[in-house]
């Protein structure tokens, strides 16, 4: 794969795209990074970080035409050395050929960090702990919603925009079709999600000095993932630094502690299923998770994004399909066992952890049944290659205006 400087696109609505071209399954596409407006970085590193993945899972080596940032070539050496050790089988390292910048572009002087931002738990926690050191909040449009479901995604720009005003930062609101791209190509959670957010991130490094990426794992459960502490600092360069954020508290402590914040409580989403343009559809497993620890902070009713009421029998009957969800689930018993003003929510979980111990037909049923769920909502939402022309053309079929706030 050649690779270059990214050609760049003034909209007339002052939003800047930076377009590179990809070949896809045979079918030539433009990968696109879509900002709101100057300052943007025009370099090649954020489309090497969108592009690095697919080519080590299908063995493609790049050549880069344009010189690179030393510290970022270094990097992606060790990001290659990490992910490979991880997924010997899934990826290979690959040939980078590129020169190095000879003299890279001062760091910003602010000093000011950016912060992704999605609505979830882990953003919060970063945002509210950071606040002051921070200058903006970014969301990557096409990363867990598809571009072309534009009524979800209106409907969680509206709330990201309000909670963006509601803590008093400006919602950067980056678009790109990598995803869409690269989906088939790539496991999106366990390999390919982090250098995503890194090439969003690296596309906005003339507008803050760092940013910081929420962590949504702890020491006790750092197993090989696509966004890990280890491997996305590795994307930095020498005037940008990408920071993996607040590993060492846990989600059930985070969840506490953002409990507090009426900005949390109003506009909290942590639902990825995004079923019938819901914010948090309240049934699934992790929507539970979180109204049970919010329930324990004694704020759940004020949480009016989440569409049903917790239901606790479903709580106790959740088969906990693996070690880590299991691990959180503990960690919520402890908070509930020492708070110790809620014997329902104590039951319910007490009986959920028991199950562990199931055996049987039915355990075995009851764990189908789960799978099933999850299976039926992943084909709700589908990733597949589409191009910036097509996108504009459904949006226009579709009367809606996409456009992005600075
Ligand atoms: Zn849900």
């Amino acid at each position: 794969m050649r690779m270059t400087r990214p050609r760049k696109v003034l909209e007339s609505d002052g939003r800047v795209t930076l377009l590179h071209p990809v070949t896809v399954q045979d079918r030539e596409f433009e990968l696109f990074l879509r900002v709101p407006g100057e300052p943007v970085y025009e370099g090649v590193e954020p489309f090497i970080a969108l592009t690095l993945l697919p080519a080590m899972r299908l063995g493609t080596d790049i050549v880069v035409e344009t010189p690179v940032s030393p510290k970022f070539l270094k990097g992606i050496e060790k990001i290659q050395e990490q992910l490979h050790a991880w997924f010997p089988q899934e990826l290979k390292k690959v040939r980078v050929e590129a020169e190095p910048m000879r003299s890279p572009p001062a760091p910003i002087e602010t000093g000011k960090s950016g912060c992704l931002f999605s609505g979830g738990v882990d953003s919060f926690y970063s945002i509210l702990t950071h606040r002051e050191e921070l200058s903006g909040l970014i969301f990557g449009h096409g990363l867990d919603i598809q571009l072309d479901r534009f009524d979800l995604r209106e409907r969680v720009q509206q709330q990201l925009r309000h909670a963006a005003e509601d803590i008093r930062l400006p919602l950067v609101e980056v678009e790109t079709n990598a995803r869409h791209l690269f989906d088939a190509t790539v496991d999106w959670g366990k390999h390919y999600h982090g250098s995503v957010l890194a090439g969003v991130a690296l596309v906005l490094s003339r507008r803050f000095a760092s940013m910081i990426i929420p962590s949504g794992r702890t020491p006790d459960m750092l197993f090989p993932w696509g966004s890990h502490p280890e491997v996305d600092p590795l994307w930095s360069t020498e005037w940008f630094a990408i920071i993996h954020d607040s590993i060492e508290t846990s989600r059930s402590e985070k969840i506490m502690f953002i409990a507090g914040a009426e900005v949390a409580q109003k506009h909290l989403r942590v639902c990825y299923h995004n079923v019938s343009g819901k914010l948090n559809c309240g049934r699934c497993e992790k929507c539970l998770r979180t109204m049970v620890v919010l329930r324990a902070a004694g704020v759940l009713d004020r949480c009016t994004n989440f569409e049903t009421e917790l239901d606790l029998k479903r709580v106790a009957s959740l088969p906990l399909l693996s070690r880590n969800i299991e691990v959180w689930y503990e960690d919520i018993l402890k908070t509930v066992r020492k708070n110790d003003n809620d014997l329902e929510l104590k039951q319910a979980l007490e009986d959920c952890l028991n199950r562990k111990f199931d055996r049987g037909v039915l355990r075995l049923l009851r764990r189908i049944w789960w799978r099933l769920k999850r299976y039926k909502y992943r084909n709700r939402n589908l990733f597949y290659p589409i191009s910036l022309a097509e996108i504009e053309a459904r949006s226009k079929q579709a009367g809606v205006i996409t456009s992005s706030a600075s």
